[in-house]
């Protein structure tokens, strides 16, 4: 039996009530360990309670799934309501210490997290790449991008500096302090395990909450490992809390009174109820939700740039991005890119995310690619031309995987459902403008406006784009960009709810409330008493 022993405990770090589980939680991925210490096998997701991982006393239990082999990797808990108020009550203990912890403090636990989860790249990269499918090397994307956060979190003394004006009046100065709201939540999608979690709790608890977070219940493992690195920095015990899950835990965040804010990243099904339920309750809730990023191809673009842009955007990670770039919009037409777009989509290895190589690794389930089929069908059926059909591949070796190679729908209108939904698999549909008005007009019209990118060599085109659409993130030629964390991850239309973004300063006002202070420090003896409201000119 193989344990890691050489885990390093923050000062005052408890053991766990299972010691052996926090090692064995590393490993849900490959692990025969994880299960040797459980006595079951797969291995069992705990939950994280009071700095405890606890194994729940649920009855239901569901498979989290290798999506390139149907391996059965672990087993996730529909965590119980017991368990859940035990969660959401450890991290109310937790926040008034927490709070009142020195923010030099969290920010070195921060400084320590980042340290650790450079330590374990790697292994949190097979993980994802176990449990979520994509590349390794897109896995270490997926942790790298929430790193960057965990650094931005490490100024948060500046970020979360207030403001101060002296003498307003004679003698009295006010100021405004930004302080954190309480306990907070975070409910996670599939399709970027470590780097979700890592654009909210950083965030949230350096700036002096606690949290409790409940992963994607598809792919939970990055969370955990995530989580013991973050106790191992030196996180108290009560501040960083998970529960399991599907729709009941949600509900129970939404409605329960201790939570003050939720983050959510995920579909517009999940994402609105989450916002109009937990907004009922007077909570913050910001909300990242659906995409249909489109590209705009100028006659004048530069073709190598564009198609390599176009291929990389459209197909990696399988499509199954937030910023994949899944419709191009060539003013002009489609026609005189077709040959080189399907040359490059077929020369993408399609394998399992762990071999060497690979470009596309598989969709998350069997029902994800049942979906994306049956999207690609209607398209066909309603007129599309399909130039590239990737329903049929078959990976060697992994023959039971979820698998759908690039695939790429020239014709596309605007009316067509493959067009209107969000396909979230390696779908690229090629669409006809007349010219740069129109293209945009195409854009505007579609009810999500998570990115949009323009490929061109005119300045006056790119200018005239980046000012009429209406989408969050704007790439000029550069596909969908993830805004570094000093900017915010933003979205509009469909694809955001709630009016602050995810880190960045957004990220800082999301996590804090504003408490303006007016002070006054003057001998008043002999003023006497004035009943009247102050005036600017008398005081
Ligand atoms: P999902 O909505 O199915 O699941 C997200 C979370 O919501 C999960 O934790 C899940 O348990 C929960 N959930 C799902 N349905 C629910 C319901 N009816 N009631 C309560 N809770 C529910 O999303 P997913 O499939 O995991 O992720 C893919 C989606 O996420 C895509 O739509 C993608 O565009 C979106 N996404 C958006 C961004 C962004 O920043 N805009 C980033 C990543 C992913």
């Amino acid at each position: 039996m193989m344990l890691r022993t050489s885990i390093r405990r923050a000062p005052g770090f408890r053991a766990c009530r299972c010691p052996a589980f926090a090692l064995g939680v590393l490993r849900l991925s490959t692990d025969a360990a994880a299960s040797a210490v459980h006595g079951t096998h797969p291995p069992r997701v705990r939950n994280l309670i009071g700095g405890e991982f606890v194994e729940s006393q649920s009855k239901d239990w569901i498979d989290v799934v290798n999506p390139a082999t149907q391996e059965v990797v672990s087993r996730l808990p529909l965590t119980t309501n017991e368990e859940f108020k035990a969660a959401v009550g450890t991290a109310k203990s937790a926040f008034p210490h927490w709070r009142n912890t020195p923010i030099t403090t969290r920010q070195r636990i921060m400084f320590k997290l980042q340290e650790l989860i450079r330590r374990d790249m790697d292994k949190l990269a097979l993980n994802i790449t176990t449990e979520q499918g994509k590349t390794l090397k897109d896995a270490q994307g997926d942790v790298f991008r929430g790193l960057e956060v965990v650094e931005h979190a490490c100024g948060m003394a500046t970020l979360q500096m207030g403001e101060y004006v002296s003498n307003v009046s004679n003698g009295i100065d006010t100021y405004s302090i930004r302080e954190p709201l309480g306990v907070c939540a975070g409910i996670c999608p599939f399709n970027f395990p470590a780097m979700i979690p890592l654009w909210m709790f950083p965030m949230a608890v350096t700036c002096g909450n606690t949290f409790v977070l409940k992963p994607s219940e598809k792919d939970p493992g990055a969370s955990m490992m995530l989580a013991e690195l973050a106790m191992e920095a030196g996180l108290p015990h009560g501040v960083l809390n998970i529960v399991h899950g599907t729709n009941d835990i949600v509900n129970n965040i939404c409605d329960d009174d201790d939570i003050k804010a939720i983050s959510f990243v995920g579909s517009n099904t999940a994402g609105m109820h989450i916002y109009s339920r937990a907004a009922a309750k007077g909570k913050r809730v910001q909300s990242n939700m659906g995409a249909k990023n489109h590209a705009i191809v100028m006659p004048d673009a530069s073709p190598d740039a564009t198609l390599n842009s176009l291929v990389a955007a459209g197909f990696g990670a399988a499509g199954q991005r937030c910023m994949a770039l899944s419709t191009a919009v060539f003013v002009g037409g489609s026609k005189p890119w077709e040959d080189e777009l399907i040359r490059c989509a077929k020369a993408l290895k399609v394998n399992a995310g762990s071999e060497p190589g690979t470009d596309l690794g598989p969709v998350i389930s069997r029902q994800a690619k049942e979906r994306i089929c049956k999207l690609i069908q209607s398209g066909i059926e309603n007129g599309a031309r399909i130039i590239l059909d990737g329903r049929d591949v078959v990976v060697p070796g992994y023959e039971d995987g979820n698998f759908v190679g690039p695939t790429i729908l020239a014709d596309i209108t605007s009316d067509m459902e493959c067009y209107k939904e969000e396909i979230f698999g390696p779908v690229l549909l090629l669409m006809k403008a007349n010219n740069l008005d129109d293209a945009i007009h195409i854009v505007n019209n579609n009810r999500y406006g998570n990115g949009a990118s323009i490929f061109t060599t005119s300045g006056v085109a790119a200018r005239k784009f980046q000012t009429e659409i209406e989408a969050g993130q704007v790439g000029i030629n550069v596909p969908i960009p993830v805004p570094l964390p000093f900017f915010s991850f933003t979205g509009s239309k469909t694809s955001f709810a709630g009016d602050l973004n995810f880190y960045g300063k957004a990220g800082v006002q999301f996590y804090t409330q504003i408490k303006t202070v007016t002070q006054q420090w003057k001998d008043t003896s002999g003023q006497g008493i004035s009943l009247a409201m102050p005036t600017s000119h008398k005081s």
